[in-house]
């Protein structure tokens, strides 16, 4: 990207022994009603789940307010993510996005030969709506927002994303990533599967990774116009990629509303704990709408990483601009007071 570089330690560290702040995971999950669901559903696995991936997907039309058609289930959304970036940008074409931006579905449509056009976010961190809608062309297959933005968890507004989505799929279709919007606490921040009601061409991608704290299970899904789901189908199968007792696990999941409030309140206060201990230590953080946070460091990306490394920590770092930042994902409060006391010895 040319605007952001991430680092690397050259040996990974053993992870089973650290604290995991790396991969914006959900430390609470599986939901005890997830995991009953797939110990009871093991003993079917003999089978290929057909009806039970079907049910799936009627109960996920249902609360999306679309049809069954609309949907395709992955194994997560990166299975999703990229699916449809092999299929659109086979022939090449261009792809806008922000920049930063979430890479993956970037990566797959830069490998298969797209060009990115890679649009800088505004000053607040927020997707510059104009500039993106400016950078089209008549090659651009198709524009990718993520919304929270990872790696920076701010927020584009709700509504102004709604109202772009509306006029400028009309031209090129729109995939909006919406892994971490259940996590957006105080935030003016919808979905656009509303927008699949109006016939509008866009494509949002949700996750069971991240508020339903299933990121090991794999589980998501897209919702899109039925003829953009078949063409994506026709080349690649949606679903094939789930075991049986990951569609029983994400069912549950779905109707454990006590787990997604417990994990959207107990993030929310690990996070406010993180803000104030970074307020303290002079660290200006990008206010985050997500389960991480990110921020200018002091020290080289690659020294943050072996520091932390040391410390038993598992963190991210990423050049953005040739500036050096860290990006922590919040964890339980005892996680985040040793990340918080390990930053303290760091400088
Ligand atoms: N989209 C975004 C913005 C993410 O941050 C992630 C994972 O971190 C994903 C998609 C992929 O998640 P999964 O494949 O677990 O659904």
């Amino acid at each position: 990207s040319p605007m952001v570089r991430e680092h690397f330690l050259d040996k990974k560290p053993d992870l089973s022994k650290m604290i995991r702040l790396g991969s914006n995971e959900n430390p609470y999950g599986p939901p005890k009603s997830a995991q009953k669901a797939a110990c009871d559903s093991v003993v079917g696995g003999n089978r290929y789940a057909w009806q039970e991936m079907f049910d799936l997907v009627d109960k996920i039309a249902k609360k999306e307010g679309v049809s069954k058609e609309s949907i395709m289930m992955g194994p997560g959304s990166s299975d999703l993510l990229e699916k449809v970036a092999l299929v659109l940008f086979m022939h090449g074409g261009n792809i806008v996005s922000a920049d930063p931006c979430y890479m993956s579905l970037i990566q797959v449509a830069k490998s298969v030969g797209a060009t990115w056009k890679a649009v800088p976010v505004r000053e607040d961190h927020s997707h510059d709506l104009k500039a993106m809608e400016a950078a089209v062309d008549k090659d651009t297959k198709l524009i990718y927002i993520c919304n929270p933005n990872n790696p920076t968890g701010a927020i584009t507004s709700g509504k102004e994303l709604l109202d772009f989505c509306s006029r400028v799929s009309e031209k090129v279709p729109i995939f909006v990533d919406e892994a971490y919007i259940e996590l957006a606490v105080g935030a003016d921040t919808q979905s656009m599967v509303s927008l699949l009601q109006k016939n509008k061409n866009v494509i949002i991608a949700r996750t069971f990774s991240k508020i339903m704290g299933m990121a090991g299970i794999r589980v998501g899904y897209m919702a899109a116009q039925p003829a953009f789901i078949a063409e994506i189908e026709k080349i690649t199968r949606g679903g094939m990629g789930i075991s049986y007792t990951s569609i029983a696990a994400a069912s549950a999941a779905m109707d454990d509303n006590e787990f997604q409030g417990m994990t959207r309140k107990l993030n929310h206060e690990a996070k406010t704990y993180l803000y104030a201990n970074l307020d303290k230590m002079g660290y200006k953080y990008i206010p985050s709408y997500t389960n991480f946070v990110i921020f200018p460091i002091k020290i080289a990306g690659k020294e943050m990483l072996s520091k932390m490394t040391a410390k038993g920590i598992v963190v991210r770092s990423f050049d953005i601009q040739n500036k050096p930042w860290c990006r922590v994902s919040i964890g339980t409060m005892d996680e985040m007071k040793s990340f918080v006391s390990a930053l303290g010895t760091i400088s």
